[in-house]
């Protein structure tokens, strides 16, 4: 499986985008870098989006996705997330009057978007590759993806604080490459990374002391605020955990 990060940054500024990863060339997980990161030849070829919760920062490249793909693509590219999810972004996003509702442009019947809702817990055939939405916990509805091929699996948590579910899954995943992991903040903002549903250095490592994870399989973090990124990088190397790496932008991975 094919991983190119087109951003995993928690916020944006110069050299930081927010989470888009365009697995095998087709399929966009989260939205939140598109258009800034790929050609024009390369966002025709998306054929799905999953977003994994409304905030912007996950989803705002749809929008541009949208206008830059009129006219060159055979069939609607499937949004797909939880109904509340699609619901926030036809109500507040694509709502005619902060952008245009592409899932009826140029016409109805052959529109640019189509919204697809998924479910929890169902596992999906989505792009050649099965795919199931894993509940997180974050103030609004949100969820992780588990991804697999024939031969790897890889489990990105989107944006959630501590979450018992989330290393529930990786612990009974085969083939497990990789798992993407939020942490957002540095310790020292531990109320805040509670408040806002994001992980620290340090409650990331009280959760994998619970969950007595495997330390072969790679964490990758993601979701890192630019603001801080050199204290949460820090924290991070104080726990001295050999398998947690940082992910990089712009890096194509091979799982
Ligand atoms: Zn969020
Ligand atoms: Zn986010």
């Amino acid at each position: 499986m094919k991983v190119k990060v087109l951003g995993c940054s928690g916020s944006e500024a110069i050299g930081h985008n927010t989470p888009g990863f365009l697995v095998n060339d087709v399929l966009m997980m989260d939205a939140g870098t598109i258009t800034a990161a790929l050609s024009l030849g390369a966002q025709a070829k998306i054929t799905d989006v999953m977003i994994s919760h409304p905030h912007l920062d996950h989803i705002k490249g749809l929008l541009f996705l949208a206008d830059n793909i009129i006219g060159r693509i055979r069939r609607p590219v499937a949004v797909r997330a939880l109904p509340p999810v699609l619901a926030a972004i036809k109500k507040h996003l694509m709502n005619n009057i902060i952008w245009p509702d592409f899932t009826k442009i140029p016409s109805a019947q052959r529109p640019v978007l189509a919204y697809k809702p998924f479910r929890a817990g169902v596992t999906m055939n989505i792009a050649g590759l099965r795919v199931r939405a894993i509940p997180m916990n974050h103030p609004v509805p949100a969820v992780g993806f588990l991804v697999s091929d024939s031969r790897s699996t890889i489990l990105y948590s989107a944006d959630t604080g501590p979450n018992e579910r989330l290393w529930g899954e990786a612990k009974k995943a085969r083939n497990l490459k990789a798992i993407i992991v939020d942490t957002s903040f540095p310790d020292k903002l531990d109320e805040l990374a509670d408040v806002s549903g994001h992980f620290t250095p340090q409650q990331l490592h009280k959760d994998l002391e619970k969950a007595k994870l495997s330390s072969d399989v790679p964490i990758y973090i993601y979701h890192i605020k630019p603001a801080y990124e050199a204290k949460v990088l820090r924290d991070l190397r104080a726990l001295g955990r050999k398998n947690v790496k940082i992910l990089q932008e712009g890096k194509t991975y091979t799982f």
